[in-house]
């Protein structure tokens, strides 16, 4: 049930017809990990926050840098050195309060990758192809959707993997090709991880109310500088893991 006061907090959720406070009740009663707290995590978690998720995950090892702060957007200069857990934690209670927030002080592994088994879904915001797969390995082995975002130069990319059968991030790109860099080797506008952030907190939005046409099987592209989208088609391969559970 929402108190009086959480109807009135959400109440442009609870007028929407798609929503209502059935719709409200299952973003309270959600648990969303986001694995990673930089340039994609940031927009992620504040709008997850601010939008009534009942229980946020948060993954990171890192501390805030000064060159985060380009685009970091929910760390500020009073957290340089500090840790990003610690930083986002303090961002997101200013935004909701009776959020339940789950810290994860670690460097996602194999080792340590089944707390995923803890949530409802799985938002990756990292910017590792090695973690990419143990993610992807992990959401196959639980059955968790897992959303994927990717950030380089003016473009982006986002999809959902594993969603209600769909295919899994190895249909997307085979382990031998290594192709995504890392943002801070290529350099990337500031608000394009904003852009690709918020379409995947609004994917798990969608996932959580089971509203809409989710991004599974297909990848939307974004290329900032000629103000475009375009969608390609991501089909399951048929000698894929995900094939084989
Ligand atoms: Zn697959």
């Amino acid at each position: 049930m929402l108190l009086e006061q959480e109807l009135k907090k959400y109440s442009s959720h609870v007028v929407l017809e798609e929503i209502g406070e059935e719709g409200q009740e299952k973003l309270k009663n959600a648990k969303i990990l986001i694995i990673g707290i930089g340039g994609l995590g940031s927009p992620s978690a504040l709008y997850l926050a601010a939008s009534g998720i009942g229980t946020l995950g948060l993954v990171d090892f890192d501390t805030v840098e000064e060159n985060d702060l380009q685009r970091q957007i929910i760390h500020s200069i009073k957290d340089l050195k500090k840790s990003k857990l610690e930083s986002a934690k303090e961002s997101i209670l200013n935004l909701n309060k009776e959020i339940k927030l789950n810290l994860h002080d670690i460097r996602i592994n194999e080792d340590n990758i089944e707390l995923i088994n803890d949530y409802d879904l799985v938002i990756d915001c990292t910017d590792n192809l090695q973690v990419r797969y143990s993610m992807n390995d992990a959401c196959l082995k639980f059955n968790k959707p897992l959303i994927y975002g990717g950030i380089s130069k003016f473009e982006g990319q986002v999809s959902v993997f594993n969603y209600k059968n769909g295919p899994c991030f190895r249909c997307f790109i085979k382990e031998d090709k290594r192709n995504i860099l890392n943002c801070n080797e290529t350099g990337v506008l500031s608000s394009i991880p904003g852009v690709i952030g918020t379409i995947e907190a609004t994917e798990a939005l969608k996932i959580i109310l089971d509203k809409g046409k989710v991004l599974s099987g297909r990848l939307l592209f974004y290329d900032a500088l000629n103000s475009r989208f375009r969608e390609i088609k991501i089909n399951k391969q048929k000698d894929c893991k995900c094939n084989k559970n």
